[in-house]
């Protein structure tokens, strides 16, 4: 693989119901919703792993971990951010920056921002000043607005 900096960029939605647990970036968070998912479910690492994925040319992380697989059932998301890792680093690569935007009406992220920076660089192995999170309302704009589903979007920086 050449040398030079590359970018991944990676989006996931998740439904949102009442009574599920709500894991956002490896953090448990307490909230009345919780995302829908053959997996936890978890939007914030599908999305940060799609990105790193991406970045390296790799298949993306539904491929990777078919949902029609029963052995990724409930399976925890962390599982794939490792893999997604070993990947990056056999391509000779590293992961240098993280940066996501989740999209969502409820929980409130603000709280737990700091945890899921901590969580997102320990499971990427990186400083917490080089990964980012951030929320957004939708304005009640569509499914999101109405609190039916979150959205998050990660952007990733990698080199060699
Ligand atoms: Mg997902």
């Amino acid at each position: 693989m050449t040398n030079g900096p590359r970018v991944g960029l990676g989006i996931d939605t998740h439904r949102l119901e009442p009574g599920r647990p709500c894991r956002l970036a490896g953090v448990e968070i307490d909230s009345t919703v919780g995302p829908v998912g053959h997996s936890d479910g978890d939007a914030i690492l599908h999305a940060v792993c799609d990105a790193v994925l991406g970045a390296i040319g790799e298949d993306d992380l539904g491929t990777l971990f078919s949902n029609q697989d029963p052995s990724n059932d409930q399976r925890d998301s962390a599982d794939f951010c490792a893999e997604a890792l070993r990947r990056v680093h056999a391509a000779g690569c590293v992961v240098l920056s993280l940066d996501v935007v989740v999209e969502l009406e409820y929980p409130k992220l603000a709280p737990h921002r700091t945890a899921m920076r901590h969580s997102l660089a320990k499971l990427f192995d990186l400083t917490v000043d080089r990964v980012n999170v951030k929320g957004k309302t939708a304005e009640g704009i569509g499914a999101i607005g109405r609190g039916e589903a979150l959205r998050a979007t990660a952007v990733a920086l990698l080199g060699p």
